[in-house]
């Protein structure tokens, strides 16, 4: 089958694991990434993403939209470890982030990185993150609006996540953040919107109206005790949705065949509809779905002249018998399927998972890093 199309994650997050549990995320946020981010340094992320990498691999995830800092050290990773990328350096204006400096130089920082990285690397995409509307001035928001849509680049920005995280902006400007980020044209281009889970009614007509997609993250919303994004009414009104694991410090894994029915799970419990989302959409909803919101055709399909990236699924288990009817396959995949069941993963034609194990990364010295610079970025 093709690879899984993860279309928000933070993946050098690893270096934060099990760093933030049972606290709401604005908190989280503030009072401990936020402070623990300030003391990163190139090798940390670097690590942290290779890390990350080989286990995204090793469940068949094959491309990853990533927002974050550092790029240079991701790129560096994702080359190792033969991933496919589609890189958002994140710009943002917050507690603890005068490192990166003032909004608009990071933005030229993040330009310029793009233009320098150019085709030169085939599997990495570059585009551009603003953090949030609630992290950035308004007129940063449009710069950055106005820049990528220049380019043609994708936007990813964190939108509705949170009941509460709109309110001092609304109650400002009269209008939702996604209206407001309308009217500033940021809305006009390549868009994606992580979250969408306190959207209104009128928010996603508009979405639906500018073709923003959105990245739905089932369980990094549920674990945070964020809400349940509309899956089923965004999809009913032909909003482009892609999956998304978001951070390891909300999640805590990777695992995007858990993301897969735990998305379906929740649009069918809370339309009480058995016959929404079936197991063929699940599953094109973490492939296709996620090219299509990233705005890549060439991605999560098997078909000539599109990229190989695929994976094996072993179905000589318990899980995927019996196998009475052709449709079988595809509902135990999805229903009964886990990342055990994944044996061997290409990326752009090259092996990187054989028999389980990931190849390009030693996952052990990996792990060893990543274990002494977080308790080191923790307790310093
Ligand atoms: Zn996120």
């Amino acid at each position: 089958m093709p690879g899984f199309v993860d279309v928000h994650c933070h993946t050098p997050m690893t270096l934060f694991r099990g760093a933030s549990e049972d606290v709401a995320l604005d908190r989280f946020l503030r009072e401990i990434l936020w402070p623990r981010e300030a003391k990163l340094t190139d090798d940390d992320v670097f690590w942290g993403m290779t890390l990350g990498c080989a286990e995204h691999l090793r469940g068949g995830t094959t491309t990853t939209c990533e927002m974050y800092v550092f790029e240079d050290a991701i790129v560096e990773a994702v080359r190792a470890a033969g991933s496919r990328c589609v890189l958002t350096p994140g710009v943002i204006e917050a507690p603890g982030w005068d490192y990166i400096g003032p909004w608009s130089e990071r933005l030229d920082a993040v330009l310029s990185f793009r233009d320098h990285l150019g085709d030169s690397a085939e599997t990495i995409e570059v585009g551009i993150a603003a953090h949030a509307a609630y992290t950035l001035p308004l007129e940063a928001l449009e710069a950055i609006g106005a820049a990528a849509h220049e380019r043609g680049a994708l936007v990813h920005i964190h939108v509705a996540e949170t009941e509460g995280e709109g309110r001092e902006l609304e109650e400002q400007h009269g209008k939702s953040v996604p209206a407001l980020l309308g009217e500033l044209g940021f809305l006009d281009g390549r868009v994606l919107a992580a979250h969408g889970v306190w959207l209104t009614e009128d928010d996603r007509r508009l979405f639906a109206e500018r073709d923003v997609a959105v990245a739905h993250c089932p369980t990094a919303n549920a674990k945070l005790a964020s809400g349940i994004a509309p899956l089923a009414d965004l999809r009913r009104r032909g909003i482009r949705v892609g999956l998304g694991t978001d951070s390891p410090a909300a999640n805590n894994d990777f695992d995007m065949w858990e993301e897969l029915r735990l998305a379906a799970f929740f649009a069918r419990a809370t339309t009480l509809d058995p016959e929404v989302l079936p197991a063929g959409e699940v599953l094109a909803l973490a492939t296709r779905g996620g090219a299509e919101a990233l705005g890549r055709d060439d991605l999560g399909v098997l078909a000539p002249d599109k990229a190989a990236d695929f994976v094996h699924v072993r179905t000589d288990d318990a899980a995927f018998v019996p196998r009475v009817e052709e449709r079988d396959l595809v509902s135990h995949l999805v229903w009964a399927g886990t990342s055990r069941h994944v044996a061997d993963v290409w990326v752009a034609g090259v092996q990187v998972v054989e028999d389980g194990r990931c190849t390009t990364v030693d996952v052990e010295r990996a792990r060893a890093e990543v274990q002494e610079r977080a308790t080191r970025v923790a307790r310093s």
